[in-house]
């Protein structure tokens, strides 16, 4: 069990300061996940709704929770009172239940928008295009109970280190150039959410400023 506190130790050691820690706790129980809460840590990431939902109930309550993983929009409801940041926001019409969520539940919800990157046809997410559009559209500008603070990606899983960090690469630009040239109320881009536990030095060295690790603090999963 100690193992779990002696990863997550190191691991923030390694990573540079400005860099948050997302500590992907999928398919592993909550006493692991209260293990690295007892030695002070407080972001957690999970992929599905429904063990993100029993997890909230059974965990402290100062838990801020990342839902990482695809979304369905029927299931948006379910973690639309608690959710910390919403990764994976993928399609307008996602965005938008996630707004009308958000209104019912009186709060505005942190989301990133997930950009594909990777040259893998299975992985979701916006076009560079798509975003660039929508962003600047009138839908989006009318959107207030979500907040887009940043873009999540991610690389091609490959051992082509020089490609993942072309990817890593092309999400940086991308995120500076909204940052710069694109301005709304709803639109406050600081996070870059980039890097996992195979890529995560790649992805800090492109400029990412959050890494979302599972198997190098939990153990690998089955
Ligand atoms: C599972 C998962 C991670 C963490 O993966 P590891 O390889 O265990 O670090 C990160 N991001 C997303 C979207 C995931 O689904």
């Amino acid at each position: 069990m100690n193992s779990i506190k002696d990863h997550l130790t190191s691991l923030l050691q390694e990573l540079p300061k400005g860099c948050a820690l997302v500590a992907v706790s999928k398919t592993k129980p909550a006493s692991d996940i209260q293990v690295a809460y007892d030695s002070g840590h407080r972001d957690f990431g999970e992929n599905k709704v429904q063990e993100l939902v029993s997890k909230e109930e059974e965990l402290p309550k100062d838990i801020k929770w990342h839902m990482i993983g695809h979304l369905q929009r029927n299931k948006v409801k379910y973690i639309a009172p608690f959710v910390h940041l919403i990764h994976g926001v993928d399609t307008v019409k996602l965005l938008k239940e996630i707004d009308k969520q958000g209104r019912k539940n009186e709060r505005v919800i942190d989301c990133l928008l997930q950009v594909h990157i990777a040259k893998e046809e299975t992985k979701f997410g916006f076009s560079e295009s798509e975003i660039e559009t929508f962003l600047g559209s009138e839908e989006a500008a009318e959107l207030t109970h979500v907040r887009v603070v940043g873009l999540m990606g991610m690389a091609t899983n490959t051992d082509n280190e020089e490609m993942v960090a072309a990817e890593f690469r092309e999400l940086k630009t991308l995120f500076n150039k909204i940052k710069n040239d694109m301005h709304a109320a709803n639109l406050q881009l600081e996070v870059l959410s980039m890097g996992m536990s195979g890529d995560y030095k790649i992805a800090i060295a492109e400029g990412s400023n959050m890494v979302r690790i599972g198997s190098s603090i939990f153990g690998s999963r089955h």
